[in-house]
Formats: structure tokens, C-alpha cells, sequence
């Protein structure tokens, strides 16, 4: 349930204005009073609505409102009238804020996701590059035929030569789903790949490999 209504603040009020009042004539003694109408949900103000006007004659007591003014008086309210005060904006620009993070967040995620193809896609292997790619969970090695794999490891390049490459297998199997190309660089896990045992795989097997991420 969304609570939402209408709160009245004075904004300005001025005495003394350089004005005759209609009803004793006296110059100078009437006031005037503004107030603004806002909007609020849940009591935060939204935006702010309609704004009026108040007169008062401290010699003899004459009052005016946004309805009764004479025009005169009109002319005296609309020189005087202030601005809505800039807080009465807090929930739009709340709003509209929340709406363009969400807007840039989805598209920074559609650029990062659009670069990583193209990276990866390439499949140009050279040494020191990263891939992330599907195993088969069963055997916990590379497969390189199967495809949809919910696990994956990391491996890299060592060497490319015309018909194959020699490569490092990285020692941590994880959800395929899961960005793990960052753990190369967690200090707390050592080195991630078994250099001691270099392997080597064809150039065609390795464009069957699922290729889930590279750097
Ligand atoms: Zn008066």
C-alpha cells in the first residue's frame, strides 16, 4: 500500500509592502504570506504542487487570499512569489536517479558482455592467455566434445605452434555460470595452474572447446 497525500508549508511572508489596502487605505501596513502545497509518499515530499497566498491588514484586519485578491494585489503576489523550496523534489530526483543507475548498470553489462565475445570468439590462442572453459563434471578433466557443461576450469596457453598448443590446466573446477578468471590473481590461492604437468591439445580440438571466458 503506497501512502501518499498533500502537506501545506509557509514558504515567505513579508510585511510592510508598499501598498494602499482596499479597505482603510492605510499604506504599508499589510503583509503578506505564501505557502506551498507538496506532494509526499510515505511523508518523504515528492514534488512540490500548487502554491497561495495570504494578505493581512495590521491597521484594521482586511484579509485577502489567492481567490479574493483583487488585482492589485495579484500584481504584488506574483513580484513576490518564491520558488518551490529545492527539497521538495527529494523523492522524483530519488526516483529518477534509481532509474538511471539501473539504466547505465544494464548497459555497462551489455558492453562487458559484448567485449568478452569478441575477445573469446577469436579463439586466437597465444601464450599467457586465459581461458575459461566447460569440463565434463564426471571426469573432472577437459572434455572436448561435450557441450552444455556445468562446470569449468581455467587453462593457459604456453605455447601455439601451426597444429597445436601446450597449455597449463588450472586446478579449481567451478560452476560454469561462475566469473572465475579473477582467481589467477587471489594470493590467497597460489599459483592456480599444475606447470609442472604442461599438456597439449590440437588447434581443432581446442576450437571445440566451450569457451565460456578469456583474457
Ligand atoms: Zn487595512
Amino acid at each position: 500500500m503506497v501512502i501518499y497525500g498533500y502537506k501545506t508549508i509557509k514558504t515567505k511572508s513579508k510585511d510592510g509592502l508598499e501598498i494602499e489596502c482596499e479597505s482603510c487605505g492605510k499604506t504599508g501596513s499589510t503583509a503578506i504570506q505564501f505557502f506551498q502545497e507538496y506532494l509526499h509518499v510515505f511523508w518523504i515530499p515528492f514534488l512540490p504542487w500548487s502554491r497561495f497566498a495570504t494578505t493581512s491588514c495590521k491597521n484594521c484586519g482586511y484579509t485577502t487570499d489567492s481567490e479574493s485578491m483583487s488585482p492589485k494585489y495579484e500584481a504584488l503576489y506574483k513580484k513576490q512569489k518564491p520558488m518551490p523550496p529545492i527539497w521538495l523534489f527529494t523523492g522524483l530526483v530519488v526516483i529518477l536517479l534509481s532509474y538511471g543507475f539501473t539504466y547505465w548498470q544494464k548497459q555497462h553489462k551489455k558492453e562487458v558482455e559484448q567485449n568478452r565475445i569478441v575477445m573469446c570468439s577469436e579463439q586466437d590462442a597465444a601464450p599467457g592467455k586465459i581461458y575459461q572453459v566447460g569440463v565434463d563434471d564426471t571426469k573432472g578433466d577437459i572434455d572436448f566434445l561435450k557441450k552444455n557443461h556445468t562446470k569449468s576450469k581455467l587453462i593457459q596457453i604456453v605455447t601455439v605452434s601451426n597444429d597445436s598448443i601446450k597449455y597449463y590446466k588450472g586446478y579449481q573446477i567451478r560452476d560454469v555460470s561462475e566469473d572465475i578468471m579473477n582467481i589467477v590473481e587471489d594470493n590467497h590461492l597460489g599459483n592456480q595452474f599444475d606447470t609442472f604437468h604442461p599438456d597439449t591439445m590440437s588447434i581443432a580440438d581446442f576450437k571445440k572447446l566451450e569457451i565460456v571466458n578469456c583474457r
